[in-house]
């Protein structure tokens, strides 16, 4: 299936609306600006970003007057696109390297997010990239996550720090660190446990761990899935424990686009990286403006 197929073909009856038009007025956009807010509504975009987009858009729309040579269906497209890339963050984030190594970078997330699966995905990136990574396993509630992020260490040739489930996470952080100075390693990408949802306990933790090893990057791993949620999501953990980035899985899946579209703007905080699938290649960059693209079929 289309990645948000359902958002594209609504978009699509906001065009149709223009077909035949000569200019684009404040009259005939009035549809097809009905037809824009319904289908972001339907996203799961959060209400409040839907309402200044299309106000965006409104506002720009009757700047435009007429453009030689372009029919007014295709220019409220190509508004509705630059100003879809200007909600993802317009430029891609690229992840923040530190001047002295090791980079540290923290991830966190609630649980069945696919945390730990992307720790190996974003080492086994950085591995392509050049650099030598350390994955640290201070995930210490399950006992499998240990395992699971040993198992995914292995397949993607990086080394695992780990000391069991008896160690506080941010000793296990800090001396993983330690560790990762002493091999000349490049990044360490620190895991941490999820909980099913957010409570004191896992801020505290989160809190503790990133005290003890100064990560250059925090970011926090979203499902796609969750729409606006994910972006709640998001300004949460950024208030509470401060974070430089998300970064959005399951993007192969059928979501709606609403966690693409509402991170930046409700959080403040940019989608540096995303999932779209199970292999560990599959995660790349998040480039706004491609994804407006395929947003816009
Ligand atoms: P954690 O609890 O957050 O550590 O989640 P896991 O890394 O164990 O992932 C939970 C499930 O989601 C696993 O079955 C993963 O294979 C799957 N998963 C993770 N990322 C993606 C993705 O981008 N696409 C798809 N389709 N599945 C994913």
């Amino acid at each position: 299936s289309e990645m948000f197929g359902q958002l594209t073909s609504g978009l699509e009856s906001a065009w149709s609306k223009l077909k035949g038009a000569e200019v684009l007025t404040k009259e005939n956009i009035a549809e097809p600006m009905r037809d824009i807010r319904r289908a972001l509504l339907e996203a799961d975009v959060s209400l409040p970003v839907v309402r200044r987009f299309v106000q965006n858009v409104s506002d720009r729309v009757v700047g435009v007057g007429l453009i030689r040579g372009v029919r007014p269906d295709q220019q409220l497209v190509k508004i509705v696109h630059d100003e879809l890339v200007n909600l993802m963050g317009g430029e891609v984030s690229d992840l923040v390297f530190s001047k002295s190594s090791p980079t540290v970078i923290l991830l966190a997330g609630l649980q069945g997010v696919g945390k730990t699966t992307v720790c190996a995905k974003l080492a086994f990136y950085l591995k392509k990239l050049g650099k030598c990574c350390m994955l640290v396993a201070a995930d210490v509630y399950r006992p499998a996550a240990i395992d699971q992020i040993t198992i995914l260490g292995n397949q993607v040739g990086v080394p695992v720090y780990k000391e069991g489930t008896e160690v506080r996470p941010s000793q296990i952080a800090k001396n993983g660190l330690e560790e990762a100075k002493k091999r000349k390693t490049d990044v360490v990408i620190v895991d941490t446990a999820g909980r099913l949802q957010i409570d004191k306990a896992m801020m505290d933790e989160l809190k503790e761990v990133k005290q003890a090893v100064n990560p250059t990057e925090v970011l926090l791993v979203v499902d796609s899935m969750t729409g606006q949620e994910a972006a709640a999501l998001v300004t949460t953990f950024n208030i509470e424990i401060g974070i430089t980035g998300a970064i959005l899985t399951k993007l192969d899946g059928d979501s709606r686009g609403g966690a693409a579209l509402s991170v930046r703007e409700v959080s403040g905080r940019p989608i540096k990286l995303v999932g779209r699938g199970e292999r560990m290649e599959d995660l790349e960059p998040f480039y706004p403006d491609r994804m407006a693209g395929r947003i816009l079929g």
